[in-house]
């Protein structure tokens, strides 16, 4: 099978196909924009964009039940599960919890609000306003509800229906967790069987993922060419420029400082070992601005390329994908004080600690998919007591920001992921560097 006649073309590794998708995608994005091709780009390109995504979530909830079931059951027994358990949910909140300080430093010191002057902000606002309140009323539903609201939305009344949406991504976790769990206490020789099935059905997942990758180029090319078209006007670019620069200044921070001497320090995996490989599911996570859609990539990188046992990766990282939002907190952080900033209004440490409580809760409930990092915000600026109609300043740049966040959140979860292996004894080397991939299985 190995004469396919795409074997030749697939011989380029897969972050450079991914980088060439994306880079002809924006410039061919920039050229129909100047041609007034828009109609055609969203008739006939914007599809394919969105094909690609949706087999990408047309696999995560199945990835989820095999991976995690396969996860749970290759344990071993209750304690293990325990002991790793804790120290995935503890590393996921100390690295939240850095990345919102981070953020919030980032903000005090560059201060971007105050550069906006009166003018700008009230335009701003006015442009922005309904969509504004169109978030603000379904955010304010969320908080409305009781304070338990939250657990109870963890448990499912019905697994069918949970599973019949990717946005109740942590009510089939529940489920397959305390399936997984029933599975470890019943008779080895009954649960053997079950084991075997839910192994083969991650397998066969994983391989579609090789598969769909295949395609990861001209999705890349088809989701920025459309987002380029659908681009706000320049002007509030500009006005947002300060804004942007610290988020991404934060989030830079996150990826090329953080992790790497985390990673470094307590592994000793090597810069360029790191992000040779994470970089493919960081360029995915870029692309589709969903962590979700990106979790089966980040699972095969993290697995195949960074030496993690696949009885971690198929714990931690479904878990992350879906609570660990390192990029989405630090960005809520910094856009709840920018917003602050732009209305005049200084916050008091007290104010500042707060944000940090909200901003780790909020981005723990922000479900991994494009958007709803922002939707989440809502929430923090009205516990901080900041003008919600605020987000309305934020929405001309939300897009690109989200894309850049959502690089942060998969790459925190393969660090956490690494870390977790490395304290359990489940971490092997990781792949040579100019070993790529998984073309070759495929055909
Ligand atoms: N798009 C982000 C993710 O999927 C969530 C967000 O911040 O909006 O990880």
């Amino acid at each position: 099978m190995s004469d396919w006649p795409y074997i030749g073309v697939m011989k380029l590794a897969l972050h450079w196909q991914i980088l060439i998708g994306m880079a002809a995608g924006v410039a061919f994005g920039l050229l129909a924009a100047n041609l007034g091709w828009d109609g055609f780009i969203s008739d006939w390109i914007k599809p394919f964009g969105t094909i690609f995504i949706n087999m990408l979530k047309l696999i995560a909830i199945p990835l989820i039940i095999a991976s995690l079931i396969t996860g749970v059951a290759n344990l071993g027994d209750l304690s293990d599960l325990s002991s790793m358990g804790g120290r995935t949910v503890g590393l996921y909140l100390i690295s939240t919890v850095l990345a919102v300080t981070i953020g919030l430093i980032t903000v005090n010191v560059v201060a971007p609000g105050k550069l906006i002057s009166e003018q700008t902000r009230e335009e701003i606002v006015t442009a922005y306003s309904s969509e504004a309140d169109s978030r603000v009323e379904k955010a304010m539903m969320q908080k409305e509800s009781g304070p338990l609201q939250a657990l109870i939305d963890v448990v499912p009344s019905n697994i069918v229906s949970a599973a019949s949406s990717n946005r109740n991504m942590l009510q089939v976790i529940f489920f397959v967790m305390f399936f997984g769990v029933g599975l470890l206490l019943i008779d080895k020789e009954k649960a053997a069987p079950v084991k075997a099935f839910f192994d083969g059905l991650n397998d066969v997942i994983l391989k579609l993922v090789d598969l769909i990758m295949l395609a990861a180029p001209v999705g890349v090319f088809a989701l920025l060419a459309s987002l380029v078209v659908e681009s706000p006007s320049a002007d509030l670019f500009y006005a947002l420029l300060g804004y942007a620069g610290c988020v991404v200044l934060g989030l830079g921070l996150m990826v090329f400082v953080v992790y790497p001497l985390v990673i470094k320090s307590l592994t000793g995996m090597g810069y360029g070992q790191f992000f040779n490989g994470i970089g493919p599911a960081q360029l995915l996570a870029f692309s589709t601005s969903s962590s979700a859609a990106t979790l089966p990539l980040t699972m095969e990188r993290v697995t195949e390329h960074m030496g993690v046992k696949e009885e971690v990766t198929s714990f931690v990282l479904p878990i992350g994908a879906t609570i660990n939002m390192d990029g989405t907190s630090l960005y809520q952080a910094i856009a709840a004080v920018f917003i602050a900033q732009a209305f005049g209004m200084e916050l008091s440490l007290g104010t500042q600690l707060g944000i940090v409580v909200t901003a780790t809760l909020a981005s723990i409930g922000s479900a991994a998919v494009p958007g709803a990092g922002m939707l989440m915000l809502v929430i923090i600026l009205a516990q901080a007591g900041i003008p919600e109609a605020g987000i309305a300043l934020i929405f001309a740049v939300d897009r690109p920001l989200d894309m850049c966040r959502t690089v942060v959140n998969v790459t925190g979860d393969a660090t956490v992921a690494t870390i977790v292996a490395k304290s359990l004894g489940k971490l092997g080397a990781p792949r040579p560097k100019n070993w790529d991939d998984n073309y070759a299985e495929v055909a």
